[in-house]
C-alpha cells in the first residue's frame, strides 16, 4: 500500500511518548530544528524531568550544530500531544505486549500522514503490527545515547513504503542525527551487533586467561585513541544489562560462545554489575 509522506513537516511538531532517559534525549534532538517538541507520559514526575532535562541542554546542544536552532519543548496528555504531529516516536519500556498496544492506539488517533517509530532496542518494528491498520508508516527509528552519539538506525517493518524510509534518511539530518539504514530485518540493527561482537570477543579473551579486563581495555584505547574500553563501558551499562543482550543474540545465535556469559554471571554472582553497584570489572567506583 502507498502512503503520502508529510506535507510542511517544519511547521508540525514531533510527539515523543515516553519520557524516560532516551525519550527526553530524543526530544532534545528533534528540539534543535528549531520547531515544537511535545513529549507524553504518564507519569507527571517523567514529565516534568525531561522538560527541564530539555531545557538545560537546548541551547547548547542546538549552538554545537551547523544551522542548529532552539525550539520549544512542551509535556501533555496523548492526544494533544500527537495532534498534528509528523512523526510520532515511542521510548516507552520495553515490553512487548506494552509497545503493540501503543502502536494500535497510536495508529488510531495520530494524522493521516503521521509516520510512526519506535526506539526499540530490541524488538523490530514488524513485531508491533497485530492492532496497526497501516503499517506502510510504521518503522523503527533506533537512538543510541544523543546528544553524544548520535548515529540512528533506520528499518523498515516489512510493510514500510520506500516513500516513508526514505523520507526519514532524507530528514533527520536535520535534527542533527546521522541515519543509517538497515537493509533488512536485524536483530541489535546494525552498531549494535557489531559492538556486541567486541565486547564478546573481549569477554572470550579474559574468560580464557589471555588477558585481564584491564591490559584489553589499555590496549583498545592506545590502538583507538578512544577513551574509554569495553570493560569500562561494560561496567557503565551494567553487568546484568549486558549478560541480558548477550543471551538475547545467543537465542539466535546457537552458535555464539558460553563463556562470556559464564564469566559475566560469575561477576553478578558476587553483586558485581559495575558502576550502579560500586565494582564491576573495576573496583574504583563510589557506592552510590
Ligand atoms: P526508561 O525506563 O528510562 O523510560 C521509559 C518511560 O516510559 C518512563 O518515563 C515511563 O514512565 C514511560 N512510560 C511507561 N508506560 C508508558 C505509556 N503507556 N505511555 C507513555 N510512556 C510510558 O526507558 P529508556 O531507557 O528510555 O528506554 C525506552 C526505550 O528506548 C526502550 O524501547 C529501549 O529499548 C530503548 N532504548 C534505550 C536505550 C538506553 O540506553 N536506555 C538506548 C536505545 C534505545
Amino acid at each position: 500500500m502507498s502512503f503520502t509522506v508529510p506535507t510542511n513537516y517544519a511547521s508540525r511538531p514531533v510527539a515523543v511518548i515516553g519520557a524516560g532517559t532516551l525519550g527526553r534525549r530524543m526530544a532534545l534532538m528533534f528540539a534543535t530544528g528549531g520547531g515544537l517538541v511535545r513529549i507524553y507520559d504518564p507519569s507527571e514526575s517523567q514529565r516534568e524531568a525531561a522538560v527541564d532535562y530539555v531545557e538545560q541542554n537546548l541551547a547548547e546542544v542546538a549552538g554545537r550544530r551547523q544551522n542548529g536552532k532552539p525550539g520549544t519543548v512542551v509535556a501533555g496528555g496523548l492526544t494533544e500531544a500527537v495532534q498534528d504531529a509528523w512523526l510520532v516516536i515511542e521510548a516507552v519500556p520495553e515490553r512487548l505486549a506494552l509497545k503493540k498496544q501503543i502502536f494500535g492506539d497510536l495508529d488510531a488517533i495520530v494524522a493521516a500522514d503521521a509516520i510512526l517509530a519506535t526506539n526499540s532496542s530490541s524488538y523490530a518494528s514488524s513485531n508491533f503490527l497485530d492492532h496497526v491498520r497501516h503499517p506502510e508508516r510504521v518503522l523503527n527509528i533506533h537512538f543510541y545515547m544523543p546528544p553524544t552519539q548520535n548515529a540512528v538506525d533506520v528499518m523498515s517493518c516489512g510493510k514500510t513504503d520506500r516513500d516513508v524510509l526514505d523520507f526519514v534518511m532524507a530528514t533527520l539530518p536535520e535534527f542533527g542525527v546521522y541515519p543509517f539504514e538497515a537493509r533488512k530485518e536485524s536483530t541489535g540493527f546494525i552498531f549494535n551487533r557489531v559492538w556486541a561482537a567486541v565486547k564478546r570477543e573481549c569477554l572470550e579473551v579474559v574468560a580464557e586467561g589471555v588477558a585481564t579486563p584491564q591490559d584489553v581495555d589499555g590496549m583498545f584505547c592506545v590502538n583507538t585513541g578512544l577513551k574509554g574500553g569495553p570493560f569500562r563501558m561494560m561496567d557503565k551499562v551494567g553487568l546484568d544489562v549486558v549478560l541480558d543482550i548477550e543471551e538475547h543474540y545467543a537465542t539466535e545465535h546457537p552458535e555464539h560462545p558460553e563463556a562470556p556469559r559464564v564469566l559475566l554471571r560469575d561477576y553478578i554472582s558476587r553483586g558485581r554489575l559495575g558502576v550502579k553497584s560500586g565494582a564491576g570489572f573495576y573496583d574504583d567506583y563510589a557506592k552510590v
